[in-house]
């Protein structure tokens, strides 16, 4: 019985999406909820995040991801803690993990949730699906059952300030058991937030005509709203943007509180990747573009115009 919850880490600290998950745990009422650590990591925060007990493989080979070692160290968890649930980030690891874990625990795997919920004693997870036009409810009917769930679905709370017991160990995984050696890791070259795990996303489409003008007009739009800058796959063809920062089905999938679509058509390879955003805010010169229909707040006007009011008004409210 219990919950799972692999606590992903950046720079030694837990993720936001972590704090997440712990806290939504907590709040299901399914039992304890263990926090799952691989590698060494700062976890002293995890208990004040909702964790009941903090499992923490300090497995300098699991200081960096490799499919062999993840799958091996969670299954190993799953066994020591004796947990029915495994929730997990939506993220690269869990990707590449979780399908693996799936097949060698037999265990149902529901993906990409936004919603998780309890239902006769057993966990319900909400998804979209066919490129987010539908909403369904996932039950997994084996003894043990993994959630992905995207970042940004659940708020995260104040630390209590509660600490939990910490047990160490080292997964049971050895360097014979890495399987993907990673040999180079760059970092990105700003610092704003990952688009994953952006609260607030203003992404820019082919009507920005150049990169120069998207430099000019999205970044610092985006930086007035404190988002991380997005962009279109027509954007990121046309080298207005890196390909890092497309939104869409073949890019990242997003789910911010806020998503500002500057000149984007809102195709439907688009939409995919931000139609979960809490408030969508378009612009664009076409009323019947697409967009439009999923818009909280529609703009009709030309974004060259626009976008410097806009900054003007975040850049007064935000300051
Ligand atoms: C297999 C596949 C995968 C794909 N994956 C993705 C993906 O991951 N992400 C993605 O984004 N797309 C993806 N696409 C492409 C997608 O179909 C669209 O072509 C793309 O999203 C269009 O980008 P856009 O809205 O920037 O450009 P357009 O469709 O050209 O739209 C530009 C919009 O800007 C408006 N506009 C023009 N000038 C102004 C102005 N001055 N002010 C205000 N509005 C203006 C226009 O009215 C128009 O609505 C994929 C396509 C395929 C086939």
């Amino acid at each position: 019985m219990g919950i799972l919850v692999l606590c992903e880490t950046d720079g030694g600290q837990p993720r936001k999406s972590a704090f997440e998950l712990l806290g939504k745990a907590k709040a299901l009422g399914l039992g304890p909820v263990t926090a799952l650590v691989l590698g060494p990591a700062d976890v002293t925060s995890l208990g004040g995040h909702g964790a009941d007990a903090v499992l923490h493989y300090d497995n300098a080979v699991l200081a960096s991801h490799s499919t062999g070692t993840a799958v091996k160290a969670i299954a190993n968890a799953v066994a020591a803690t004796g947990a029915s649930v495994v929730l997990g980030s939506a993220s690269n690891v869990t990707r590449d993990a979780f399908p693996r874990l799936s097949a060698r625990l037999g265990a149902g795997l529901a993906v990409e949730c936004t919603d998780l919920r309890v239902a006769g004693g057993k966990l319900v997870g909400r998804r979209p699906v066919f490129a987010g036009k539908a909403l369904v409810d996932v039950k997994v009917q084996s003894a043990v059952a993994l959630f992905t769930v995207r970042p940004n679905s659940f708020p995260v709370a104040a630390s209590t300030g509660a600490t939990a017991p910490v047990t160490t160990g080292d997964g049971g995984v050895s360097g014979s058991d890495v399987d993907v050696k990673v040999v180079q890791t760059l970092a990105p070259e700003s610092k704003q937030v990952d688009l994953t795990e952006a609260d607030r996303i203003v992404s820019g489409g082919r009507s920005l005509k150049s990169k120069e003008s998207f430099d000019a007009v999205i970044r610092p739009l985006a930086a007035a709203v404190h988002a991380t800058p997005g962009a279109s796959r027509a954007a990121v063809d046309a080298g207005f943007a890196h390909h890092g920062d497309q939104v869409g089905q073949t890019g990242k999938v997003v789910n911010p509180s806020l998503y500002i679509a500057m000149g984007i058509s809102g195709a439907i390879q688009h939409l995919a990747g931000m139609r979960t955003s809490r408030i969508i805010v378009a612009v664009n010169k076409d009323p019947d573009a697409p967009i439009f229909q999923f818009a909280t707040y529609g703009i009709v006007g030309d974004l060259f115009e626009y976008a410097p009011l806009l900054q003007a008004e975040f850049q007064k409210t935000l300051a």
